[in-house]
């Protein structure tokens, strides 16, 4: 990954970090710095039509020769699998679902951006590009959000084509709301499922490619390794759910689209399934991790209702469009009906801070606000422990405003989940809110063309690093995960393919057995421990442990607490796991063991990246680092570089991570403070 920086040519408009302090220094090993090597160069405006034109083409007679294994069948790996399997690949498509529309991208309910400036009201696809910028806090690539802000009208235009029921404004065109962090009005929706019907479309895509035979699906499968031979991604090890049999998929290439780890934290929005297993086994073969500390904790969920719970419930962001939030100015009114606490007595505390942006500030402003007046004693709901951890979302505006029909036809989905969930009716009391887990900005390092370190190691989707920075505005992830499957890996991956195929290689491969022969072991071992504890037990531990002192405000005291936790929660898991039944046949108890034993190591790996980013940026707040209003205070100086994290064995072994540094330079973009007031 030599090679020249991409702002040849151009003037850098920030000079490149030198780190002084150095927290978690007795956790991590110093790496060399790395850079982008295909990092395009020019004018911002021109990098990927460029880049498009010059990355070679492979013939149509010869992509037939070519395999490629896609893992992931959400928006980033069904847009991939339809787009490479219409280009005349052969698409080798894997989930551990029952069916690929099962993926978690089928639970994203508000929307979808894309900078078509429908409403006249100021967009374009520099404002785009600048809002996600300012949004991640300044820790993403320029020339990757570019990139992404550039295809998202394209991705509108495509979705309508397939069908996609966007909802329309009464004149018959699509219809636009706002999210957090911008002044325009840029999300494109499908009532409260977007998620759900762009992965209807990417699916019937998909299958359309399966019926003509350039897409061959494999269903219940867990890739449980990656294959590399001679440093390159060859194929995977899978295990099939359902019988147990360990396979072996050969490939020209590897595309991840497994995406986010959120579960590292048990609860969180994600859906059940939702692991790093995928991208955890790569990272264990040498593809970086890169920035694994940001989290995105969403400020408008179902609060947490009580000690056996396994999931949280989103409510969706676009609630923040016409629900107001407040608290209690007393806290003695905090136990009170809030029907009864007249105007005067109430905190609308977004719209007191940021009169600018009022209520749309972005995800992680809300969430630490929410906690701060929570922490003040001034939360609602039910006291859990000595807290009420619980803010108000109100609707009576709304409903005065548009009537009940108008704020019905706009989110009766959602309202109806929250009634049918909490028993209390949105129309009548204001909804109850709190911060949860929800998105991971971290993920596997990637260059321009969403290649990892790894050669022929591609990611897309959630499970990459790429575009948010620290900290993800609303409907910016559907809008990745499409981007990256329809428009960007198609052109990238081309360049890659075009010097195979690759030599043949077989079952018989010396690197090939070898990792078939780890992932049986692994799971021999998982059923030989016979100890007392089941894999849910340690999920549940590590996620209280993350949510603690790797949550919504980190501290140097807390982070090196949770990392000996974690160290002694590993320790206990590999001698006292207990997981009942066999491995050749269905095993949920086997597969949940699998996937805790990574995201212990993951979590470990997420407290040191914390500990060593002294300053807050985004969803990443250390305590140590805040401005006197308590708002996230950035170091430019020292951290304007993305954490690329390389496995370096493991801790108990005396492991240690080591640590990649990529400088961020912008050219477009001035970085500055964010201010949202
Ligand atoms: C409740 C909720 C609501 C959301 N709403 C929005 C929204 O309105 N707008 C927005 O932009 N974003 C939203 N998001 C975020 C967005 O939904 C996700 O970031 C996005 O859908 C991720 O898509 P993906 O294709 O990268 O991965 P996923 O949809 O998570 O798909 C992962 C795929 O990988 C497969 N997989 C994983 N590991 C393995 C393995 N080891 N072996 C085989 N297969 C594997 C899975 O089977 C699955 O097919 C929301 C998220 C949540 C939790």
């Amino acid at each position: 990954m030599a090679g020249s920086t991409f702002h040849e040519g151009l003037t850098p408009l920030n000079s490149a970090p030198t780190q002084t302090s150095d927290d978690a220094h007795d956790y991590y090993t110093k790496g060399d710095k790395i850079v982008d090597a295909v990092a395009p160069t020019g004018p911002i405006a021109d990098r990927w039509t460029t880049r498009r034109f010059e990355n070679r083409l492979v013939n149509p007679a010869n992509r037939r020769k070519l395999t490629v294994i896609i893992v992931g069948t959400g928006l980033a790996g069904g847009a991939a699998a339809a787009t490479l399997g219409e280009a005349g690949y052969n698409v080798k498509s894997f989930c551990y679902q029952d069916s690929p529309r099962r993926a978690h991208s089928i639970a994203a309910q508000g929307g979808i951006n894309a900078a078509k400036n429908y409403k006249e009201d100021g967009d374009s696809t520099f404002r785009l590009f600048y809002d996600t910028v300012k949004g991640g806090d300044y820790r993403a690539r320029e020339s990757n959000v570019y990139r992404l802000a550039e295809v998202s009208t394209n991705i509108i235009d495509q979705c309508v084509a397939q069908g996609v029921p966007f909802a329309r404004d009464y004149g018959g065109l699509l219809d636009n709301r706002s999210f957090g962090g911008v002044q325009v009005s840029r999300t494109f929706y499908a009532r409260g499922q977007t998620g759900q019907q762009l992965l209807i479309g990417a699916y019937q895509a998909m299958e359309r490619q399966v019926a003509a035979g350039t897409v061959t699906q494999y269903t219940r499968h867990e890739m449980l390794e990656l294959v590399v031979v001679d440093g390159k991604a060859r194929g995977i090890i899978a295990r099939d759910l359902v019988t147990g049999e360990i396979e072996t998929h050969l490939a020209d290439v590897v595309v991840l689209a497994s995406g986010g780890y959120g579960n590292v934290f048990f609860l969180s929005t994600n859906a059940m399934g939702s692991n790093v297993t995928a991208a955890w086994r790569a990272h264990r073969k040498g593809a970086y991790m890169a920035n694994p500390c940001y989290t995105q904790i969403h400020p408008t969920c179902i609060p947490v209702s009580g000690e056996h719970q396994s999931k949280l419930t989103l409510m969706s962001e676009s609630l923040r469009n016409d629900g107001r939030i407040w608290v209690p100015k007393n806290r003695d009114d905090c136990d009170k009906d809030p029907r009864d606490i007249p105007e005067e007595d109430r905190d609308y505390y977004l719209e007191r801070i940021y009169p600018s942006f009022g209520n749309l500030v972005p995800r992680d402003i809300a969430s630490r606000q929410a906690k701060n007046v929570c922490d003040e004693g001034r939360g609602v709901g039910p006291l859990v422990g000595d807290f009420r951890r619980g803010v108000y979302l109100d609707f009576t505006d709304a409903i005065a405003r548009y009537g009940k029909a108008g704020v019905e036809e706009k989110y009766d989905n959602l309202f109806d989940m929250y009634e049918r969930i909490t028993g209390e009716n949105p129309y009548e009391v204001p909804m109850r809110i709190y911060p949860a887990v929800h998105y991971v900005m971290g993920g596997l390092w990637v260059d321009y063309h969403l290649q990892s370190n790894l050669p022929g190691l591609f990611v897309t989707g959630e499970a990459n690093f790429s575009d948010h920075g620290a900290n993800r505005l609303g409907a910016s992830a559907l809008m990745q995960g499409l981007a990256d499957g329809y428009f960007v890996l198609p052109n990238t991956i081309r360049d890659f393919l075009a010097d195979g195929p690759f030599p043949a290689i077989d079952e018989s491969h010396p690197e090939v057995v070898a990792a078939q022969t780890s992932v049986k072991e692994r799971v021999d071992r998982f059923l030989s421990i016979g100890g007392t504890r089941s894999a849910d037990s340690f999920h549940r531990e590590l996620g209280n442990i993350m949510w603690e002192y790797c949550g919504m405000e980190r501290t140097e005291p807390g982070l090196r607490k949770a990392i000996d936790m974690i160290r002694e929660l590993k320790q206990a898991f590999w001698s006292d796991l207990k997981v009942l039944g066999t491995g050749d046949t269905l095993n949920q108890s086997l597969e949940r063991a699998g996937r805790v034993a990574d995201f212990i190591e993951l979590g470990e790996l997420m407290c040191i990246d914390a500990l060593n980013r002294r300053e807050s940026c985004g969803g990443h707040f250390r305590g140590e680092s805040q401005t006197e209003d308590g708002e996230a205070l950035r170091h430019d100086e020292e951290f304007a570089y993305v954490a690329a994290w390389e496995w370096g064995g493991d801790s108990l072994e005396g492991g240690q991570p080591v640590l990649h540094k990529e400088d961020l330079i912008y050219t477009a973009i001035e970085m500055k403070q964010r201010s949202y007031k």
